[in-house]
Formats: structure tokens, C-alpha cells, sequence
């Protein structure tokens, strides 16, 4: 802990907050105060975006395969670290250090993959239909980016979008989540030091975030905002975006249909649902959030799933042969012990779990519910914790019309045997993600996003790189 930065990064420097400002970080295992760290006001918010607009045309004329070689850079260093990035990010978010170590691969994967994608961005041309003039497509950076990620993945939020905006030429101010500000200080300290230029990126922690964000947002020199965070906050954001027509990319929240057919192998579909469920401790926007389990298995998968979570260990994440760690903090707790509480006063049996253990910390222990109302209110919300509602159901075309009666659509699994179901119904599901007999579909290889109020744009993939870059069209014609 003790060289992990905890100043703001600006123009490649350190520094405090104008005002001096700083802002606990709290480890959610013990409650305690782990560090404090700078709290940046709108005068730093000024600074960071004047670093950022004054380092975008050189950057933006940087040779590809150099902002590509910074990336690969970087990646290596993040792999040589796991280990203490993964004590780092267990200490200001809570997951296990395995699914911490987990983290740090896949976060850096972000950047081995659009340090590829760095070389291969491509225009085009051609004649046009008239035979005489001709086209020429470039591909310019977007410009200054403004970068605001979750607590729920620290690292992999930042190099999720931090990856596509190096390798396509933006410059970009990163703000992290206030509880989880110290992963991404670090990944910054490695991009300095893997060569990214002064001022190319800036990181501002900050405990205002609105106050901090509009401004920039409204300014006219922010030219895109990418964006992690519920769906409350985005349409904020979407709005204050549209005064000077800033571009978008929005990954919000999701709500989650986990749908077990007859025919599914329940070995795998329980499998599935542990990995669905408990990845993060549940508090994932690709949480499995409805299970929708025919009525000819439900019991059986009840059992299975209740007694595979019923084994579970919880504890502080940096215990040897814990599984389960800490909520992010006592309101998280506090939102899934009330989700729990309704669904249980409207008839769900707690088949394991349910009981906020005494002591410190925000731990809460995996849980299933069988039985649950329709009408309960964990149906319409992100449970964000480590607890799995079940309802039944008889027939394909009810279960896919209430698995798409909601405002999101992020993600859905589906789990059968027959190949004709699982296309019909992947088909039918109004989602931008499907997971077909599995329980994780992340990869930074795969375009990730939602439709519907889950959100705007893909992250990852081919087109990840698309969202921070225009097209410029030259118009040439050859007499
Ligand atoms: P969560 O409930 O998971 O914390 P939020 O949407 O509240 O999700 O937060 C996601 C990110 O958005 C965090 O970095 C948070 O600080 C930031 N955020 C929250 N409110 C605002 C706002 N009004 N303007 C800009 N960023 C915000």
C-alpha cells in the first residue's frame, strides 16, 4: 500500500486537489479507513481538461504502431504485478484475491487486445457510382474522452475503455468510483511508465462526481463520454451530453433472465448459475438477477443450486479459501437484506442463506429463494448481491415474454439440450448478450453491451475501437 499512488494524476504529475481536498477509502471487510486519497473539485476537473485537449493533436498524430507498443507495454507490466495489484483491489473492493488475480488477467487483456486493434484501424475508398470521383475514408480519434467507471470491476472497467481510447488516438480523463479510486491510480502509474505521453491520460478521484462531470460534459471540449454506472445516472449523463452533442457509449445496468428448460442439463445449469451468480458476489451488471426454471426441475435445481451455495465460504477476501467477500459497503447490504425481506413477506421460502451475519464488514451470505412472487421487488431491480430468486415456469413462449418484461436488456442465459430451443429463444430475448449453456459470456474479444435501457454502444471486440473514432470522408474527383 504504502507506494500506491493517492494523488491525482494530471499532465504525467501527482498532485493534490487545488483546494487540498482528500477523501477516505474504506476497506469493506472491516469497515475501517484504509488510505485517504485526493477529492478533486471543478478546478481540477478544468486542469485535467486542459491536459487532455492540449495532448490530443500530437497524440492523435502518434504512429499507431507506437500507441500500439505502449499498450503491449503496459500489459506485460500488469501481468508481472497480479499479485499486487490483485492485494490492492481485494483492499478497497472486497472480492476474493482469486477473482481479484482473475480481475487484474482480464483487465489487462483489454489492453493486449486494442494494442492489435491499434494497427489495424482501416479507412477505405473507391470510386463512386459516377466514375469520377473518388472517396477516401480516414479514421480520426473522436477526440478528448471523458472515461467514468464502476467500483464493481476497478481495474477492467478502466482498461475496458482506457484500451480503445489509446489505441485510436484520444486523449481522455479518467474518473473512477469514489469507493475504488486507488486500482486505477495504480493502472495509471503503469502507463506512465510503459511511455504514454504526458497529459495523454489523466485520473481524477473525486467524491463530487456531479459537480466535477457537468461542467466538462456541457463544455464543448469534451468530445466523448463513455460510461459505466446505472441506468439513474446514465440518463443524467445522457442528458448533460446533449448540449454540446457529445458522443455516447453507455453500458448500464442489467436485470438479468437465467432460464432453465426441461431438457437442460442440470449439472451444467447449475454450474452456470453459480458462475452467473456469484461472480463479484453477485454485484455484477451480467448478474443472473431472475432464474426462471421449468416446473419440472425447479426443485431439483433449487436443491442442487441452495446446496452448492449453502458451501460457499465467506470472509474477508484476503483469507486463504474464502469465496465469497465482503459487500462493497453497509448501503449495498442494506438494499439486498430489503430486496430479501419483501420477497420473503410475499411468500418465498429461503432455501439456504438470508441472515446478515453479526460483526464488522458488509458480508452477506449467498442465498436462494424458491417460490418468489412475480411482484416482488428483486424482480424489477439489480439485486447486486449474492442472492438467487427462483420462480417456475410451463411453456417457452410465456418464459421468454416475461423474461423480456423489463426496461433492460443486457444480458440472458438460457439452458437446454435441444438446438432449436436454444436459438428460437437466444433469438426471441431482447438482449445484446446471450450466454447458451454457460454463465459468463465476458471476453474482451466479444463485443459486451446491452439494448434497451441497459445501454448504448459495445465495449470490447472489433468494434470497440469503433466508438472512439470518426470517419473522415475526402472527396477527390479525377478529371
Ligand atoms: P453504483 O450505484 O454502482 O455506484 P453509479 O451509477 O452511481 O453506480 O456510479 C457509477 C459511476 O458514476 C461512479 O464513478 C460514480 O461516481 C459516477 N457518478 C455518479 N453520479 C454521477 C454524476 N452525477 N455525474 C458523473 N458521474 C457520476
Amino acid at each position: 500500500m504504502t507506494d500506491t499512488p493517492t494523488q491525482l494524476f494530471i499532465g504525467g504529475a501527482w498532485v493534490d486537489a487545488a483546494d487540498g481536498a482528500t477523501m477516505p477509502v474504506d476497506d469493506p471487510a472491516t469497515g475501517e479507513i484504509l488510505c485517504h486519497v485526493a477529492d478533486a473539485g471543478p478546478k481540477d476537473a478544468r486542469l485535467a481538461e486542459e491536459a487532455a485537449v492540449q495532448a490530443q493533436q500530437e497524440w492523435a498524430r502518434t504512429a499507431p504502431r507506437a500507441r500500439s507498443e505502449i499498450l503491449r507495454r503496459a500489459y506485460e507490466i500488469i501481468l508481472d504485478r497480479v499479485d499486487e495489484l490483485a492485494h490492492l483491489m481485494t483492499s478497497e473492493m472486497g472480492k476474493p484475491l482469486a477473482e481479484a488475480r482473475g480481475e487484474v488477467a482480464y483487465a489487462a487483456e483489454f489492453f493486449r487486445w486494442f494494442s492489435e486493434e491499434a494497427v489495424r484501424i482501416d479507412g477505405g475508398g473507391g470510386i463512386l457510382p459516377d466514375g469520377r470521383n473518388r472517396m477516401l475514408l480516414s479514421r480520426r480519434p473522436v477526440g478528448p474522452c471523458l472515461l467514468i467507471t464502476p467500483w464493481n470491476f476497478p481495474l477492467a472497467m478502466g482498461t475496458r475503455k482506457i484500451g480503445p481510447a489509446i489505441a485510436a488516438g484520444c486523449t481522455m480523463i479518467l474518473k473512477p468510483a469514489p469507493q475504488t479510486p486507488l486500482s486505477s491510480l495504480a493502472l495509471a502509474a503503469i502507463l506512465k511508465e510503459a511511455g504514454l505521453p504526458d497529459g495523454v491520460l489523466n485520473v481524477v478521484t473525486t467524491s463530487r462526481a456531479g459537480e466535477m462531470c457537468e461542467p466538462l460534459l456541457r463544455g464543448g471540449r469534451i468530445r466523448k463520454l463513455s460510461f459505466t454506472g446505472s441506468t439513474q445516472v446514465g440518463r443524467i449523463l445522457l442528458a448533460q451530453s446533449a448540449d454540446a452533442v457529445v458522443r455516447t457509449s453507455m453500458e448500464l445496468g442489467g436485470n438479468a433472465p437465467f432460464i432453465v428448460f426441461d431438457d437442460a442439463d442440470l449439472d451444467v445449469a447449475v454450474d452456470g448459475a453459480m458462475l452467473a451468480k456469484m461472480r463479484n458476489m453477485g454485484e455484477a451488471c451480467t448478474a443472473a438477477n431472475r432464474f426462471f426454471v421449468h416446473s419440472s426441475v425447479a426443485d431439483e435445481f433449487g436443491r442442487r443450486l441452495a446446496e452448492r451455495m449453502g458451501a460457499l465460504v465467506v470472509g474477508p477476501g484476503t483469507r486463504d479459501g474464502v469465496d465469497v467477500g465482503p459487500l462493497i459497503d453497509r448501503t449495498g447490504r442494506a438494499k439486498v437484506e430489503e430486496l430479501v425481506a419483501d420477497a420473503v413477506e410475499r411468500g418465498a421460502e429461503v432455501l439456504v442463506g438470508g441472515r446478515t451475519p453479526e460483526g464488522p464488514g458488509s458480508f452477506y451470505p449467498p442465498t436462494v429463494l424458491a417460490g418468489v412472487d412475480p411482484e416482488s421487488r428483486l424482480m424489477d431491480t439489480e439485486i447486486f448481491g449474492p442472492v438467487a430468486p427462483i420462480l417456475t415456469f410451463d411453456d417457452e413462449d410465456e418464459v421468454v415474454r416475461r423474461a423480456n418484461d423489463t426496461p433492460w436488456g443486457l444480458v440472458g442465459y438460457v439452458f437446454t439440450e435441444g438446438l432449436e430451443r436454444a436459438l428460437r429463444v437466444s433469438e426471441r430475448l431482447e438482449v445484446g448478450m446471450v450466454g447458451l449453456n454457460t454463465g459468463l459470456v465476458s471476453n474482451p474479444a466479444a463485443p459486451f453491451g446491452g439494448v434497451k435501457q441497459s445501454g448504448l454502444g459495445r465495449e470490447g471486440g472489433r468494434v470497440g475501437i469503433e466508438e472512439f473514432l470518426e470517419y473522415q470522408y475526402l472527396a477527390v474527383p479525377v478529371r
